[in-house]
């Protein structure tokens, strides 16, 4: 009988993510055949139950909400058909890690996913706050959903920090991006305000809520008293530093930091950031 239920649990499951799932209806000319098959397979193994709406849909990937055995998951989704994927090769082509690919675009494609995977392990054991990778399949990464009940965090971009936020921020940032050279060896190669997310530290419990705001209600946007925290994403491209522009990476991310923090009246010249990101 237990093992009745089971079987039909499962059923109902697959059901559920193959009727209700308006991804299927509205995304079946986005996804190939092996992609969905591949969701499919995903979906049996548990690590997506329900799949849910779009996130975002970028040059070379979509990325979903979904529900997993594990909670909350965000499904990256690199596209085989379509998108610019020649603009991976100069990242992924010099990567000794994957000399031994062929080149065609499926390929590349599934070795940038690995990489993408590969590259957070490699920051989150710098001590570097990144999403948890959960499973990676051909195209197809699951990792950790940031945010909450759906709602993904802002990226920096959309964030409005607050003066007194700005500087802490941006030294972690630094401090990121010195953990990520000096522990992982890596450049990410694309860090900008478009792929730093921003925890603001408001997922109290009801509780501290009320007692928070007994205290502080004048101050609505933290009652935490922590400051907000940013959370690097999108590492697919970041490179080893014996890749051969690694250097030159290393100088564009160092740039796009400071450009964004100017405006909040920060300003270090990229030498004295170079050596920080440097230093041991
Ligand atoms: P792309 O290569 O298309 O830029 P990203 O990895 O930057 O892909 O993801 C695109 C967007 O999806 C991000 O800007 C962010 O808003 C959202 N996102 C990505 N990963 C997660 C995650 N783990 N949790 C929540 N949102 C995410
Ligand atoms: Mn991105």
């Amino acid at each position: 009988d237990k093992q009745m239920k089971k079987i039909e649990d499962k059923r109902d499951k697959n059901r559920t993510f193959k009727k209700d799932s308006s991804f299927l209806k509205v995304e079946e000319n986005v996804f190939d055949v092996p992609t969905l098959k591949l969701l499919y397979t995903l979906s049996n193994k548990g690590y997506i139950t329900e799949m849910g709406g779009s996130i975002s849909t970028g040059k070379e990937a979509n990325v979903f909400y979904a529900k997993g055995n594990e909670g909350e998951v965000a499904v990256k989704i690199y596209r085989l058909a379509s998108g610019t994927f020649k603009s991976m090769d100069p990242y992924i082509l010099k990567d000794p890690r994957f000399t031994n690919i062929r080149h065609s675009r499926k390929d590349i494609v599934f070795a940038w996913t690995k990489k993408e995977s590969q590259n957070l392990i490699r920051a989150k054991k710098a001590g570097i706050r990144v999403p948890r990778p959960i499973v990676n399949d051909r195209n197809v990464l699951v990792m950790e959903f940031l945010g909450k009940d759906g709602n993904p965090l802002p990226i920096l971009k959309d964030f409005a920090l607050d003066d007194n936020e700005a500087l802490p921020v941006y030294r972690q940032i630094i401090e990121y991006m010195r953990r990520l050279y000096v522990r992982a060896h890596l450049v990410h190669a694309d860090l900008s305000e478009y792929n730093i997310l921003i925890d603001p530290h408001q997922d109290e419990t009801e509780e501290n809520k009320s007692e928070n705001e007994k205290f502080s209600a004048k101050d609505e946007k933290n009652t935490t008293g922590l400051i907000p925290e940013p959370i690097i994403i999108d590492v697919g491209q970041a490179v080893t530093l014996d890749h051969p522009n690694a250097r030159e990476f290393l100088s564009r991310d160092i740039e796009n930091i400071r450009r964004f923090f100017k405006k909040y009246g920060i300003s270090e010249d990229s030498k004295t950031i170079l050596e920080k990101i440097k230093q041991k």
